[in-house]
């Protein structure tokens, strides 16, 4: 069947004129690889099919969460059965103890957590907790890594190595943006003059300990272990935010991955199993800060919804099957190598990182290590690139800077399929 989009292109006209940019989060829009969005009408396993009938193997998996691809059977069924007895009660409710203790026992940095209802509250509580807890104002973040969109975290670096944030977005307040400060991926350097600086001040650091957002960046060699102990020297935390990397780049994320303990860990998109949720969690003197045990408020009305934490639940479990992240990071392997391979023989420069369920490959003959070097990529020819798997039955996330997701769902025969199509789209379009 040849690739059609009438159908999406009518939805999309009538949601346009009733939602802002007619999407609910600004990437669905598809804006930067030129093209609108296709309307989804359902999921299974490894693939998506859009309203107009087309079929794609998806890869984008609900932007991370849907590790188990989608509408697991086990999962639909814990959320039906959840769901027959009352949807949610402002009160607590045993499935949050167990999904609390799955967690902790994944992640031994963290005594305590907290659920909320995504990734964003996550973060955003977090910062606060660290403020609290330390007295102390400042935060320091990387170019590149994306926390979500609370005010702190909506930071850009300005001019020059060592400067304030300015706001990435009207509306978010320079008093709040100039506590901010913003750091280089991989700059050890650099974080320690803004130490040197402002150390005293910093009540923490934030970042995604394998960038994801940046398209895939991995830490370099000693680099988190450093940023460990330069927090510890001057009574700052450490956060980590998994909320992408948990679950994904190993059962226990990206800290059991490089062996550190952050103070803080924020979670999100798979502990929810595709529903909506984030936690927070880490040590226990840390954490009893919060209200009501301790002085520093958070709160939620849906918080630790029982049809989340049942689907959470049950995505743990079957990824504590035995051999699970073997199987991804070898499907995620063959993936990202057959790409490259391709993009070789056709004379392409292109730059591959890659960690366990998750890949990305960036359109450029740099080494791909920060923000800056992302920034070299091509993104006309990753706009083709994605333009042209799309209509060959391949659904790819969006931008030159986000992660390709692998799932338990996607089978062998889905990543011949993909490398063939990658094959004859990079050939028409180089
Ligand atoms: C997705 C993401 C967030 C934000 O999560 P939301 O659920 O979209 O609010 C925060 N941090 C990282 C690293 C993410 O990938």
């Amino acid at each position: 069947m040849t690739f059609q989009d009438k159908l999406s292109k009518q939805a999309f006209a009538k949601a346009k004129n009733i939602i802002p940019g007619g999407v609910n989060s600004p990437v669905r829009a598809l804006r930067s690889v030129g093209r609108d969005p296709i309307f989804i009408d359902r999921g299974k396993g490894s693939h998506i099919w859009d309203i107009d009938g087309n079929r794609y193997v998806d890869y984008v998996g609900s932007w991370g969460p849907l590790i188990t691809g989608h509408a697991h059977p086990e999962v639909v069924e814990a959320i039906q059965k959840t769901a027959e007895k009352g949807t949610g009660f402002g009160a607590p409710t045993e499935l949050e103890t167990e999904l609390a203790q799955e967690v902790l026992q994944a992640y031994p940095a963290m005594d305590m957590v907290r659920m909320v209802n995504s990734g964003t509250e996550a973060t955003m509580s977090a910062l606060r907790l660290a403020r609290g807890v330390t007295g102390r104002e400042k935060i320091v973040k990387f170019e590149g890594c994306y926390h979500g969109h609370s005010d702190s975290l909506l930071i850009k670096a300005g001019s020059g190595a060592l400067t304030l944030g300015i706001p990435t977005s009207p509306g978010v307040s320079t008093a709040i943006a100039s506590a901010t400060i913003v750091a280089q991926f991989n700059d050890f350097t650099g974080l320690e003059d803004i130490f040197a600086r402002d150390g005293q001040d910093i009540a923490a650091i934030i970042l995604e300990p394998v960038a994801g957002n940046m398209g895939v960046v991995l830490p370099e060699p000693g680099f988190l272990q450093k940023v460990r102990e330069l927090t510890k020297q001057y009574g700052s935390l450490l956060i980590f935010d998994e909320v992408m990397t948990g679950f994904r780049v190993s059962y226990g994320g990206a800290q059991a991955k490089y062996e550190i303990k952050p103070d803080l860990t924020c979670l999100g998109k798979i502990i929810g199993g595709g529903l909506p949720v984030g936690a927070y969690g880490g040590k226990r003197e840390i954490m009893e800060q919060i209200a009501p045990s301790g002085p520093i408020y958070q709160a939620g009305t849906l918080s630790g919804n029982p049809l989340a934490m049942a689907a959470g639940l049950t995505t743990l479990k079957i990824l504590q099957k035995p051999g699970t992240y073997e199987d991804l990071e070898r499907k995620t392997t063959t993936l990202a190598q057959g790409l490259q391979s391709i993009t070789r023989e056709l004379n392409l420069p292109t730059w591959v990182n890659s960690i366990g369920a998750m890949f990305s490959a960036f359109f450029t003959d740099q080494q791909v290590k920060d923000f800056h070097s992302a920034s070299t990529s091509d993104v006309e020819l990753f706009a083709k690139f994605f333009r042209g798997m799309l209509e060959r039955g391949v659904y790819l996330a969006p931008s030159q800077f986000e992660s390709v997701f692998l799932s338990t769902a996607h089978s062998n025969d889905d990543i011949v399929f993909t490398l063939e199509q990658a094959r004859l789209v990079l050939k028409s379009i180089r």
